[in-house]
């Protein structure tokens, strides 16, 4: 494929807006299209970032577009995918894919069946930080991993105090929001998949009725490590934070649970401590540069649909384990 993709933005949104029109168009994609089910605000929207198309139709937009970028609240997200592959459209979904694991693994199944590319947008993949992990801990720098902790606990913007912590029917709450990417980050650095995980959630006032806005979690790994993640909407002042450590070393991610192209690791061990170098580049950037060569047979996305499965059952067991109150399985469905 000679031409640039031609994306079609399903959802006139704030992760676009912020983020991704810009990253697309930096790695060659034109935006072609964007979907809103309001058509003034479509419009506006449109004639803000010069996209020649703004409609309320998602037949119109899958038209014009090789791909699309699902970013609407995750309710919509299973039925726009499967409109999508139905019309041979590639698909890059925002997390959590769905909203149960039944309606994730048939978006995977028909975009499969359609032969078309699907990835999950788990940004936090593409961060030089956590690749540079991942390297650190494949070449053996810190012996056997024993446990990890991250810290992605935040203050939820204002602009973003909507859906995400006042609609059940969305999949609110902090841990559909962010558990699910601390969880595919820890799959990605690890190279080791969950299996059971135990939790407690928190109700601060952020969210309304029963929607958390705060999990202190434990996920144990099938090496037998155990991960504690802890994720909040409602903390002003903290330091986001991912570290593993291991028989031979401690690997210390500072300020890299983030969007943005940031961040230090340090590796401590008996040597002292060193801090690795690292590849800074814009983490959607990258996620779009692996989807267009994924499109031209070039590899994987860097984050593929089953990811998306996988990080979403985590979460999920995440929050059953706090509901129950007691250790739930992880079901990778495997
Ligand atoms: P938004 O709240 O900005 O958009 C969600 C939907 O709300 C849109 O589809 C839009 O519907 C509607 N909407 C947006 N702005 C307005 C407005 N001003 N007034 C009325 N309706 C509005 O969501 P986000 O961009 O924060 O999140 C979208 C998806 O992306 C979610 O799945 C989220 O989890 C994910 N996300 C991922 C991130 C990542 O880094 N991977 C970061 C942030 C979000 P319509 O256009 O049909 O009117």
């Amino acid at each position: 494929m000679t031409q640039n993709v031609r994306w079609g933005l399903v959802g006139a949104t704030t992760i676009s807006r912020e983020w991704m029109i810009a990253a697309i168009r930096a790695v060659g994609g034109e935006i072609a299209g964007v979907m809103s089910t309001n058509a003034e605000r479509g419009q506006k929207y449109a004639a803000e970032f010069d996209i020649p198309l703004a409609t309320t139709s998602l037949e119109k937009l899958l038209e014009t577009c090789d791909a699309v970028y699902v970013a609407t609240t995750n309710d919509l997200h299973c039925a726009q995918v499967l409109a999508a592959a139905k019309a041979k459209r590639h698909v890059l979904c925002e997390k959590p894919l769905a909203l149960n694991l039944a309606e994730a693994r048939e978006m995977v199944a028909a975009c499969k069946a359609a032969g078309v590319v699907m990835g999950t947008n788990h940004h936090l993949r593409n961060a030089a930080t956590h690749r540079a992990m991942r390297a650190a801990i494949a070449e053996g720098r810190i012996g056997r991993p024993l446990f990890a902790r991250v810290c992605h606990a935040v203050y939820l913007p204002e602009h973003l105090q909507g859906w995400r912590i006042k609609d059940p029917k969305t999949g609110a709450g902090v841990v559909m929001d962010i558990t699910v990417h601390d969880s595919d980050t820890l799959r990605f650095v690890l190279g080791d998949e969950p299996e059971a995980a135990s939790a407690m959630i928190q109700h601060a006032g952020m969210g309304s009725g029963d929607i958390e806005d705060g999990v202190l979690g434990i996920i144990r790994f099938r090496s037998g490590l155990l991960a504690h993640v802890f994720d909040a909407f409602t903390c002003r002042y903290t330091r986001t934070a991912f570290e593993v450590h291991g028989t031979e070393g401690s690997l210390f991610g500072d300020n890299c649970m983030t969007q943005r192209p940031v961040g230090t690791v340090t590796l401590r061990n008996a040597q002292g401590e060193t801090a690795l170098p690292l590849d800074q580049d814009n983490l959607y950037e990258r996620s779009v540069r692996a989807f267009h060569a994924a499109i031209r047979g070039e590899g994987a996305p860097s984050a593929t649909g089953e990811d998306g499965v996988r990080s979403m059952a985590t979460a999920l067991a995440v929050l059953e384990a706090a509901h129950a109150g007691r250790e739930t399985k992880v079901d990778l469905g495997l």
